[in-house]
């Protein structure tokens, strides 16, 4: 396929000829034609036997020996920070730990800092740079979270950059507030005057600026109890963020409970949850999100996604990209992890990156699913099977990127 780019214009992923295309056919993958009419999938059904108005006079995309699946949604982020933090991980390489690299002034807190020193624009301009490399792997959607501000100017900071990236990109950003990412340390020793802030102060501006849709807390030892998380979220419900929870990575300590409770849309993590914790969970609908990255980079223990999708529990898997715990946004190595550590299928790793993610991002039925009425947001992968795609991990298998029915990325251009 050959398609010029305006990127010149400032249009990043916007391909002129096919800006007014209204209409697209994916045809033989497996025998099978995909048609699809301004943004969504108007019909599917065996190649050659499409509606007329799709035989001739539109853009067709010849998908032989390729498999076409929903665009992948990844649906856990922290996309906007500054700096990186490759000494830690040195210091991980020989025996430190997360909480040792953290109490001696690295770890969040590092990326904290040099995050309050960057300009929005700064922070958008380099998450603009990961979206593209995101969107070549076939990732359609990125949820995204605020949280390496921790003041309320950098807190919207950080919001505010999402905002204007969504007018830039052609990926969707779903964002999340995440004030409640740890204590900064000019509140340690009064951690009740910072949850008062995020409550009294954060939660109310976000909503106003409707900068954000969910509203998250790193339940944790070194970060939130289960009852300041608690507060935090039932505030951020009055104001319309529906809840999302870091639940047990470290340490069982109640996270995926007060998920299920409080009737979040995800619980995140649950390196360490058990049981118990999953029959919760499938009880309330509240989606288990898988981040392997954050176990292989921590070398702790995987979370337990077969028995997750045992106890009848919707399963996602996300990268969790961040500088710190899970510094890549190769969410097609993170099937491949949820596979090897934990538990699941070639199959239900892709389904976890597409139904099950849009379903922790509340977004199930308009996204991650190819069916006839649903938005088309696609992926064209150069391999036979998804198992040998899964299995078979290089840099990138992705041909095609398709958002809303429009090519927004395409191998062959680059
Ligand atoms: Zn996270």
């Amino acid at each position: 396929m050959t398609c010029k780019d305006n990127r010149r214009e400032g249009r990043l992923y916007q391909y002129s000829p096919w800006k007014n295309m209204q209409r697209l056919k994916l045809i033989n993958a497996n025998g099978s034609s995909i048609c699809i009419k301004d943004q969504n999938i108007e019909w599917i059904g065996a190649a050659g036997s499409e509606p007329s108005e799709f035989k001739e006079g539109c853009l067709s995309v010849d998908c032989k020996g390729k498999i076409v699946i929903p665009g992948l949604i990844d649906c856990h982020t922290h996309l906007a920070f500054a700096g990186w933090r490759a000494d830690e991980f040195c210091m991980k390489t020989q025996g430190a730990s997360y909480q040792e690299i953290a109490a001696r002034g690295g770890g969040i807190m590092s990326t904290v800092r040099k995050t309050r020193e960057a300009s929005l624009p700064e922070l958008a301009a380099r998450a603009e740079g990961f979206l593209k490399e995101m969107c070549a792997l076939g990732v359609t959607t990125v949820e995204v979270k605020s949280g390496y501000g921790l003041t309320l100017k950098d807190e919207l900071k950080i919001l505010r950059a999402y905002r204007e990236l969504q007018g830039k990109t052609a990926l969707e950003l779903i964002p999340t507030f995440l004030g409640a990412h740890t204590i900064p340390p000019e509140y340690e020793r009064q951690r009740e005057k910072y949850v008062a802030l995020v409550i009294e102060e954060m939660i109310p501006a976000v909503a106003e600026e409707k900068l954000a849709v969910f509203c998250d807390v790193f339940v944790e030892e070194m970060a939130f109890t289960v009852s300041e998380a608690e507060k935090i979220l039932l505030a951020a419900q009055k104001h319309g963020l529906r809840s999302k929870v870091h639940a047990d990575q470290l340490k069982r300590s109640g996270g995926t409970e007060l998920a299920a409770k409080l009737n979040a849309v995800s619980a995140d993590h649950l390196e360490y949850a058990s049981g118990v914790d999953f029959k919760k969970l499938a009880d309330s609908g509240c989606v288990a999100v898988l981040l392997p990255f954050a176990s292989l980079y921590l070398k702790k223990q995987y979370a337990d996604g077969r028995k997750m999708k045992d106890c009848g529990v919707t399963v996602a898997v996300a990268t969790d990209f961040n500088p710190g715990s899970a510094p890549s946004y190769h969410l097609p190595a993170a099937l491949l992890l949820a596979c090897l550590g934990s538990g699941l299928t070639p199959s239900e790793a892709l389904s976890a990156a597409t139904s099950g993610a849009a379903k922790a991002v509340a977004a199930e039925g308009r996204l991650g699913e190819i069916r006839v009425g649903a938005q088309a947001d696609l992926a064209i992968i150069e391999a036979e099977s998804i198992d040998q795609w899964i299995y078979h991990l290089t840099a990138n298998r992705c041909m095609t990127t398709i958002k809303k029915g429009k090519i927004i990325f395409s191998k062959e251009d680059n």
